[in-house]
Protein backbone atom coordinates (compact mmCIF):
# COMPACT_ATOMS: atom_id res chain seq x y z
CA UNK A 1 0.00 0.00 0.00
CA UNK A 2 0.97 3.49 -0.80
CA UNK A 3 0.75 6.17 1.51
CA UNK A 4 2.53 8.88 -0.01
CA UNK A 5 0.94 11.61 -1.92
CA UNK A 6 2.16 12.50 -5.40
CA UNK A 7 3.89 15.26 -6.69
CA UNK A 8 0.74 17.15 -8.11
CA UNK A 9 -1.05 16.62 -4.61
CA UNK A 10 1.59 18.31 -2.51
CA UNK A 11 1.63 21.14 -5.01
CA UNK A 12 -1.70 21.26 -4.19
CA UNK A 13 -0.99 20.85 -0.22
CA UNK A 14 1.48 23.80 -0.56
CA UNK A 15 -0.98 26.19 -3.08
CA UNK A 16 -3.34 25.65 -0.04
CA UNK A 17 -1.12 26.29 2.84
CA UNK A 18 0.34 29.47 1.35
CA UNK A 19 -3.23 30.75 0.90
CA UNK A 20 -4.59 30.39 4.51
CA UNK A 21 -1.27 31.37 5.67
CA UNK A 22 -1.43 34.78 4.09
CA UNK A 23 -5.38 34.43 4.81
CA UNK A 24 -6.55 32.86 7.81
CA UNK A 25 -7.26 35.86 10.28
CA UNK A 26 -4.55 36.26 12.69
CA UNK A 27 -7.03 36.79 15.71
CA UNK A 28 -9.60 34.04 16.04
CA UNK A 29 -13.52 35.16 15.82
CA UNK A 30 -16.29 35.56 17.73
CA UNK A 31 -17.86 32.04 18.04
CA UNK A 32 -20.00 31.34 14.57
CA UNK A 33 -22.73 30.29 17.25
CA UNK A 34 -23.45 34.24 17.91
CA UNK A 35 -25.52 36.57 15.52
CA UNK A 36 -22.11 38.63 15.60
CA UNK A 37 -19.90 35.70 15.14
CA UNK A 38 -22.06 34.47 12.85
CA UNK A 39 -22.20 37.55 10.33
CA UNK A 40 -18.09 37.43 10.65
CA UNK A 41 -17.90 33.95 9.57
CA UNK A 42 -19.90 34.25 6.67
CA UNK A 43 -17.98 37.23 5.51
CA UNK A 44 -14.36 34.50 6.04
CA UNK A 45 -16.48 32.10 4.10
CA UNK A 46 -17.42 34.36 1.36
CA UNK A 47 -13.65 35.32 1.07
CA UNK A 48 -12.91 31.61 1.17
CA UNK A 49 -15.20 30.63 -1.95
CA UNK A 50 -13.80 33.88 -4.03
CA UNK A 51 -10.38 31.87 -3.54
CA UNK A 52 -11.95 29.06 -4.63
CA UNK A 53 -11.06 27.46 -1.51
CA UNK A 54 -14.89 26.85 -0.22
CA UNK A 55 -15.64 23.60 -1.78
CA UNK A 56 -12.69 22.03 -3.56
CA UNK A 57 -14.06 19.18 -4.54
CA UNK A 58 -17.16 20.13 -6.67
CA UNK A 59 -17.11 21.01 -10.08
CA UNK A 60 -16.18 24.35 -11.18
CA UNK A 61 -19.00 25.35 -12.00
CA UNK A 62 -20.31 25.46 -8.58
CA UNK A 63 -17.09 27.10 -7.18
CA UNK A 64 -15.19 23.80 -6.35
CA UNK A 65 -11.96 23.22 -7.98
CA UNK A 66 -12.61 19.59 -9.43
CA UNK A 67 -10.13 18.28 -6.57
CA UNK A 68 -10.70 14.69 -6.18
CA UNK A 69 -11.30 13.25 -2.53
CA UNK A 70 -7.43 13.24 -1.65
CA UNK A 71 -7.20 16.65 -2.70
CA UNK A 72 -10.43 17.52 -0.04
CA UNK A 73 -8.67 15.45 2.60
CA UNK A 74 -4.95 17.52 2.03
CA UNK A 75 -6.98 20.86 1.91
CA UNK A 76 -8.80 19.86 5.58
CA UNK A 77 -5.79 19.02 6.77
CA UNK A 78 -4.23 21.94 6.21
CA UNK A 79 -7.23 24.15 6.97
CA UNK A 80 -7.37 22.92 10.32
CA UNK A 81 -3.71 23.04 10.90
CA UNK A 82 -3.40 27.10 10.21
CA UNK A 83 -6.63 27.23 12.56
CA UNK A 84 -9.02 28.61 10.62
CA UNK A 85 -12.29 29.45 11.27
CA UNK A 86 -15.05 26.84 12.32
CA UNK A 87 -17.58 26.41 9.05
CA UNK A 88 -20.97 27.81 9.82
CA UNK A 89 -21.59 26.45 5.96
CA UNK A 90 -20.82 23.02 7.28
CA UNK A 91 -24.24 21.59 7.37
CA UNK A 92 -25.00 22.70 3.79
CA UNK A 93 -21.63 22.19 2.16
CA UNK A 94 -20.80 18.57 4.35
CA UNK A 95 -24.04 17.65 4.97
CA UNK A 96 -26.67 18.53 2.76
CA UNK A 97 -24.50 18.79 -0.71
CA UNK A 98 -23.49 15.10 -0.61
CA UNK A 99 -27.21 14.11 -0.90
CA UNK A 100 -27.91 16.64 -3.21
CA UNK A 101 -25.42 15.40 -5.91
CA UNK A 102 -26.25 11.92 -5.15
CA UNK A 103 -29.82 12.59 -5.48
CA UNK A 104 -30.97 16.30 -6.32
CA UNK A 105 -31.99 16.89 -9.62
CA UNK A 106 -30.06 19.08 -12.21
CA UNK A 107 -32.15 21.66 -11.46
CA UNK A 108 -31.84 21.44 -7.79
CA UNK A 109 -27.94 21.82 -7.80
CA UNK A 110 -28.04 24.50 -10.04
CA UNK A 111 -29.78 26.51 -8.29
CA UNK A 112 -28.98 25.61 -4.70
CA UNK A 113 -25.50 24.91 -4.99
CA UNK A 114 -24.01 27.87 -6.16
CA UNK A 115 -25.33 30.22 -3.02
CA UNK A 116 -24.57 27.66 -0.68
CA UNK A 117 -20.68 27.57 -1.56
CA UNK A 118 -20.63 31.06 -1.14
CA UNK A 119 -22.17 31.13 2.05
CA UNK A 120 -24.90 33.30 0.76
CA UNK A 121 -27.23 31.16 1.37
CA UNK A 122 -27.31 29.25 4.74
CA UNK A 123 -28.58 25.81 6.01
CA UNK A 124 -29.68 23.94 9.04
CA UNK A 125 -30.73 20.55 9.41
CA UNK A 126 -34.29 20.51 11.14
CA UNK A 127 -34.96 16.57 12.35
CA UNK A 128 -35.31 16.49 15.53
CA UNK A 129 -38.33 17.18 17.24
CA UNK A 130 -39.54 17.50 20.78
CA UNK A 131 -40.37 13.78 21.10
CA UNK A 132 -38.16 12.11 18.04
CA UNK A 133 -34.33 12.63 19.04
CA UNK A 134 -32.56 8.95 18.03
CA UNK A 135 -36.29 7.67 17.88
CA UNK A 136 -35.91 10.09 14.41
CA UNK A 137 -39.35 8.17 13.30
CA UNK A 138 -41.25 9.42 15.21
CA UNK A 139 -41.49 12.44 13.77
CA UNK A 140 -44.59 14.37 13.51
CA UNK A 141 -44.16 17.56 11.73
CA UNK A 142 -46.84 17.04 8.90
CA UNK A 143 -46.72 18.31 4.99
CA UNK A 144 -49.77 17.99 3.41
CA UNK A 145 -50.50 18.40 -0.62
CA UNK A 146 -51.57 22.03 -1.65
CA UNK A 147 -52.60 20.58 -5.42
CA UNK A 148 -53.86 24.31 -6.00
CA UNK A 149 -50.68 26.39 -5.25
CA UNK A 150 -48.26 23.28 -6.37
CA UNK A 151 -46.32 22.01 -2.99
CA UNK A 152 -46.90 21.67 0.48
CA UNK A 153 -47.94 22.98 3.56
CA UNK A 154 -45.94 22.18 6.74
CA UNK A 155 -46.83 22.59 10.66
CA UNK A 156 -44.74 20.87 13.56
CA UNK A 157 -41.83 21.83 15.51
CA UNK A 158 -38.34 21.21 14.75
CA UNK A 159 -35.65 21.42 17.86
CA UNK A 160 -31.91 21.49 18.88
CA UNK A 161 -31.59 22.76 15.31
CA UNK A 162 -27.90 24.31 15.09
CA UNK A 163 -27.41 27.63 14.21
CA UNK A 164 -31.17 27.60 12.76
CA UNK A 165 -31.58 31.40 14.07
CA UNK A 166 -28.74 32.91 12.16
CA UNK A 167 -29.40 30.68 8.87
CA UNK A 168 -31.97 31.35 5.57
CA UNK A 169 -33.00 27.56 5.00
CA UNK A 170 -33.57 24.14 6.51
CA UNK A 171 -33.32 20.57 5.20
CA UNK A 172 -36.18 18.64 7.27
CA UNK A 173 -38.40 15.16 7.05
CA UNK A 174 -41.39 15.59 7.34
CA UNK A 175 -44.52 12.95 8.06
CA UNK A 176 -46.58 12.55 4.45
CA UNK A 177 -48.50 9.41 4.71
CA UNK A 178 -50.26 9.43 8.01
CA UNK A 179 -51.53 5.63 7.49
CA UNK A 180 -47.35 4.63 6.31
CA UNK A 181 -45.50 2.42 8.51
CA UNK A 182 -43.14 4.90 10.32
CA UNK A 183 -40.39 4.76 8.41
CA UNK A 184 -42.01 5.18 5.10
CA UNK A 185 -44.79 8.02 4.54
CA UNK A 186 -42.16 10.35 5.11
CA UNK A 187 -40.85 13.52 2.69
CA UNK A 188 -37.14 15.28 2.48
CA UNK A 189 -38.25 18.78 1.68
CA UNK A 190 -35.70 22.08 1.61
CA UNK A 191 -37.35 25.33 3.53
CA UNK A 192 -36.96 28.67 3.67
CA UNK A 193 -36.71 29.97 6.67
CA UNK A 194 -38.07 33.41 5.85
CA UNK A 195 -41.34 32.00 4.60
CA UNK A 196 -44.57 33.37 5.72
CA UNK A 197 -45.52 30.96 8.74
CA UNK A 198 -41.95 30.05 9.97
CA UNK A 199 -40.78 30.98 13.94
CA UNK A 200 -37.33 30.10 15.00
CA UNK A 201 -36.02 31.06 18.55
CA UNK A 202 -32.97 30.82 19.19
CA UNK A 203 -31.63 29.50 22.58
CA UNK A 204 -28.67 28.84 24.57
CA UNK A 205 -26.22 25.78 24.86
CA UNK A 206 -23.90 24.85 28.04
CA UNK A 207 -21.63 27.68 26.67
CA UNK A 208 -24.02 30.32 26.91
CA UNK A 209 -23.43 30.62 23.07
CA UNK A 210 -27.04 30.81 21.23
CA UNK A 211 -26.00 27.84 18.66
CA UNK A 212 -29.75 26.48 19.13
CA UNK A 213 -33.22 27.28 17.97
CA UNK A 214 -36.26 25.73 17.80
CA UNK A 215 -38.21 26.09 14.41
CA UNK A 216 -42.05 26.82 14.58
CA UNK A 217 -43.83 26.04 11.28
CA UNK A 218 -47.59 26.85 11.00
CA UNK A 219 -48.75 25.94 7.70
CA UNK A 220 -45.35 26.84 5.56
CA UNK A 221 -45.95 26.39 1.72
CA UNK A 222 -42.70 25.18 0.48
CA UNK A 223 -43.15 24.49 -3.63
CA UNK A 224 -43.04 20.99 -5.39
CA UNK A 225 -39.76 22.05 -6.63
CA UNK A 226 -38.08 21.67 -3.12
CA UNK A 227 -38.76 17.88 -2.26
CA UNK A 228 -35.82 16.07 -2.44
CA UNK A 229 -35.99 12.72 -3.63
CA UNK A 230 -39.00 11.19 -3.69
CA UNK A 231 -42.01 11.61 -2.00
CA UNK A 232 -42.65 9.19 1.12
CA UNK A 233 -39.06 8.20 0.31
CA UNK A 234 -37.16 10.82 3.09
CA UNK A 235 -36.01 7.89 5.22
CA UNK A 236 -33.81 7.07 2.46
CA UNK A 237 -32.83 10.65 1.87
CA UNK A 238 -31.83 10.70 5.33
CA UNK A 239 -29.62 7.77 5.44
CA UNK A 240 -27.63 9.25 2.83
CA UNK A 241 -27.29 12.79 4.75
CA UNK A 242 -26.23 10.78 7.75
CA UNK A 243 -23.77 8.85 6.13
CA UNK A 244 -22.23 11.89 5.54
CA UNK A 245 -22.68 13.21 9.00
CA UNK A 246 -21.10 9.66 10.90
CA UNK A 247 -18.94 8.99 8.00
CA UNK A 248 -16.56 10.90 5.41
CA UNK A 249 -17.25 14.57 5.70
CA UNK A 250 -18.51 15.88 8.78
CA UNK A 251 -15.51 15.38 10.76
CA UNK A 252 -12.56 14.77 8.74
CA UNK A 253 -9.10 13.89 10.07
CA UNK A 254 -7.43 16.98 10.04
CA UNK A 255 -9.78 18.15 12.91
CA UNK A 256 -8.39 16.07 15.22
CA UNK A 257 -4.69 15.83 13.87
CA UNK A 258 -4.50 19.53 14.44
CA UNK A 259 -5.93 18.88 18.17
CA UNK A 260 -3.26 15.96 18.63
CA UNK A 261 -0.45 18.55 17.40
CA UNK A 262 -1.53 21.41 19.39
CA UNK A 263 -1.82 18.60 22.22
CA UNK A 264 1.63 17.87 21.71
CA UNK A 265 2.71 21.57 21.99
CA UNK A 266 1.07 22.19 25.04
CA UNK A 267 2.81 18.72 26.46
CA UNK A 268 6.09 20.35 25.65
CA UNK A 269 5.33 23.43 27.66
CA UNK A 270 3.54 21.64 30.92
CA UNK A 271 5.70 21.45 33.91
CA UNK A 272 2.26 19.50 35.21
CA UNK A 273 2.61 16.85 32.54
CA UNK A 274 3.49 13.98 34.28
CA UNK A 275 4.46 10.33 32.97
CA UNK A 276 1.14 8.76 32.93
CA UNK A 277 -0.07 12.48 31.27
CA UNK A 278 2.60 12.01 28.65
CA UNK A 279 1.33 8.07 28.16
CA UNK A 280 -2.17 9.80 26.98
CA UNK A 281 -0.91 12.40 25.01
CA UNK A 282 0.96 10.15 22.71
CA UNK A 283 -2.17 7.48 22.79
CA UNK A 284 -4.06 10.58 21.87
CA UNK A 285 -1.48 11.53 18.62
CA UNK A 286 -1.30 7.98 18.02
CA UNK A 287 -5.78 7.47 17.65
CA UNK A 288 -5.59 10.73 15.34
CA UNK A 289 -3.05 9.35 12.87
CA UNK A 290 -5.17 5.98 13.43
CA UNK A 291 -8.59 7.70 12.28
CA UNK A 292 -6.33 9.29 9.91
CA UNK A 293 -5.25 6.61 8.32
CA UNK A 294 -8.46 4.81 8.66
CA UNK A 295 -10.21 7.83 6.38
CA UNK A 296 -7.73 7.32 3.85
CA UNK A 297 -8.92 3.47 3.86
CA UNK A 298 -12.71 5.03 3.64
CA UNK A 299 -12.01 7.07 0.73
CA UNK A 300 -9.91 4.62 -1.06
CA UNK A 301 -13.41 2.52 -1.21
CA UNK A 302 -14.94 5.56 -2.21
CA UNK A 303 -13.01 6.27 -5.24
CA UNK A 304 -13.37 2.43 -6.12
CA UNK A 305 -17.39 3.09 -6.18
CA UNK A 306 -18.51 1.82 -2.94
CA UNK A 307 -20.40 3.85 -0.46
CA UNK A 308 -20.63 3.64 3.31
CA UNK A 309 -22.84 1.73 4.97
CA UNK A 310 -23.43 1.24 8.43
CA UNK A 311 -20.06 1.19 9.22
CA UNK A 312 -19.56 4.95 9.25
CA UNK A 313 -21.08 4.35 12.90
CA UNK A 314 -18.12 2.84 13.81
CA UNK A 315 -16.25 6.06 12.06
CA UNK A 316 -18.91 8.39 14.73
CA UNK A 317 -17.76 6.66 17.79
CA UNK A 318 -13.98 6.65 17.04
CA UNK A 319 -14.04 10.39 16.09
CA UNK A 320 -16.42 11.73 19.23
CA UNK A 321 -14.85 9.74 21.63
CA UNK A 322 -11.28 10.42 20.62
CA UNK A 323 -12.18 14.34 20.90
CA UNK A 324 -13.17 14.25 24.34
CA UNK A 325 -10.41 12.11 25.51
CA UNK A 326 -7.65 14.55 23.57
CA UNK A 327 -9.82 17.64 25.39
CA UNK A 328 -9.73 15.82 28.79
CA UNK A 329 -6.07 15.61 28.71
CA UNK A 330 -5.35 19.00 27.50
CA UNK A 331 -7.75 19.87 30.58
CA UNK A 332 -5.77 17.80 32.82
CA UNK A 333 -2.33 19.55 32.13
CA UNK A 334 -3.92 22.92 32.61
CA UNK A 335 -4.00 25.03 35.34
CA UNK A 336 -7.68 24.32 36.73
CA UNK A 337 -7.98 27.72 37.15
CA UNK A 338 -7.41 28.52 33.70
CA UNK A 339 -10.39 29.76 31.27
CA UNK A 340 -9.39 28.79 28.05
CA UNK A 341 -9.78 27.80 24.42
CA UNK A 342 -9.39 23.93 25.64
CA UNK A 343 -12.37 24.60 27.79
CA UNK A 344 -14.49 25.52 25.51
CA UNK A 345 -13.50 22.75 22.95
CA UNK A 346 -13.97 20.59 25.53
CA UNK A 347 -17.23 21.71 26.31
CA UNK A 348 -18.48 21.42 22.38
CA UNK A 349 -16.42 17.70 22.87
CA UNK A 350 -18.98 16.50 24.94
CA UNK A 351 -21.86 17.13 22.20
CA UNK A 352 -20.02 14.90 20.18
CA UNK A 353 -21.19 11.86 21.76
CA UNK A 354 -24.68 12.85 21.52
CA UNK A 355 -25.28 14.47 17.58
CA UNK A 356 -25.37 13.09 14.72
CA UNK A 357 -27.27 10.38 16.54
CA UNK A 358 -26.07 9.34 19.99
CA UNK A 359 -23.29 7.19 20.62
CA UNK A 360 -25.53 4.51 22.43
CA UNK A 361 -27.41 4.68 19.05
CA UNK A 362 -24.41 3.99 16.97
CA UNK A 363 -23.72 0.83 19.45
CA UNK A 364 -26.60 -0.92 18.63
CA UNK A 365 -26.39 -0.51 15.06
CA UNK A 366 -22.77 -1.83 14.59
CA UNK A 367 -24.36 -4.31 17.54
CA UNK A 368 -26.74 -5.28 14.33
CA UNK A 369 -25.78 -4.22 11.28
CA UNK A 370 -22.38 -4.70 11.60
CA UNK A 371 -21.91 -7.19 13.24
CA UNK A 372 -25.05 -9.14 12.71
CA UNK A 373 -26.08 -9.76 16.60
CA UNK A 374 -29.55 -10.71 17.35
CA UNK A 375 -31.67 -7.47 18.41
CA UNK A 376 -32.20 -8.95 21.60
C1 LIG B 1 -24.51 20.05 19.77
C2 LIG B 1 -25.75 19.43 19.19
C3 LIG B 1 -26.18 19.84 17.95
C4 LIG B 1 -27.35 19.31 17.39
N1 LIG B 1 -27.77 19.80 16.19
C5 LIG B 1 -28.90 19.32 15.64
C6 LIG B 1 -29.39 19.84 14.40
O1 LIG B 1 -28.78 20.75 13.82
N2 LIG B 1 -30.53 19.35 13.90
C7 LIG B 1 -31.22 18.35 14.50
O2 LIG B 1 -32.23 17.92 13.95
N3 LIG B 1 -30.82 17.85 15.70
C8 LIG B 1 -29.68 18.31 16.28
N4 LIG B 1 -29.24 17.82 17.49
C9 LIG B 1 -30.09 16.87 18.21
C10 LIG B 1 -29.56 15.45 18.26
O3 LIG B 1 -29.69 14.85 17.00
C11 LIG B 1 -30.34 14.70 19.35
O4 LIG B 1 -30.01 15.29 20.59
C12 LIG B 1 -30.00 13.24 19.39
O5 LIG B 1 -30.46 12.58 18.23
C13 LIG B 1 -30.60 12.54 20.63
O6 LIG B 1 -31.95 12.79 20.73
P1 LIG B 1 -32.58 13.34 22.09
O7 LIG B 1 -31.78 14.53 22.53
O8 LIG B 1 -34.04 13.50 21.88
O9 LIG B 1 -32.30 12.21 23.18
P2 LIG B 1 -33.12 10.86 23.37
O10 LIG B 1 -33.37 10.22 22.06
O11 LIG B 1 -34.29 11.15 24.24
O12 LIG B 1 -32.07 9.98 24.17
C14 LIG B 1 -31.81 10.16 25.57
C15 LIG B 1 -30.81 9.10 25.99
O13 LIG B 1 -31.36 7.78 25.81
C16 LIG B 1 -30.52 6.97 24.99
N5 LIG B 1 -31.31 6.13 24.10
C17 LIG B 1 -32.42 6.47 23.41
N6 LIG B 1 -32.88 5.42 22.69
C18 LIG B 1 -32.03 4.38 22.95
C19 LIG B 1 -31.97 3.02 22.49
N7 LIG B 1 -32.85 2.55 21.61
N8 LIG B 1 -30.94 2.25 22.94
C20 LIG B 1 -30.01 2.75 23.81
N9 LIG B 1 -30.04 4.01 24.28
C21 LIG B 1 -31.03 4.84 23.85
C22 LIG B 1 -29.74 7.99 24.15
O14 LIG B 1 -28.52 7.44 23.69
C23 LIG B 1 -29.52 9.12 25.15
O15 LIG B 1 -28.43 8.84 25.99
C24 LIG B 1 -28.09 18.32 18.08
C25 LIG B 1 -27.64 17.89 19.34
C26 LIG B 1 -26.50 18.43 19.90
C27 LIG B 1 -26.05 17.96 21.26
Amino acid sequence: MDLSFSDEEERFRAEARAWLEANVPAEPLPSGDTAEGFALHQRWERKLFDARWAVVSWPEAYGGRDASLWEWLIFEEEYYRAGAPQRVTQNGIFLLAPTLFELGTREQQDRILPAMASGEETWCQGWSEPDAGSDLAAIRSRAVRDEKAGGWRLTGQKTWTTRGAFCDRMFGLFRTDLDAERHRGLTYLLVDLHAEGVTVRGFGRLDGDEGFADVFLDDVFVPERDVLGEVDQGWSVAMATTGSERGLTLRSPGRFSATAGRLLDLCHQQPRADVDLRDAVVQGWMDAEAYRLQTLWTVTRFVDGERTGPESSLTKLFWSELDVRLHETALAMEDPELESEWTKGYQFALAGPIYAGTNEIQRNVVAERVLGLPRK
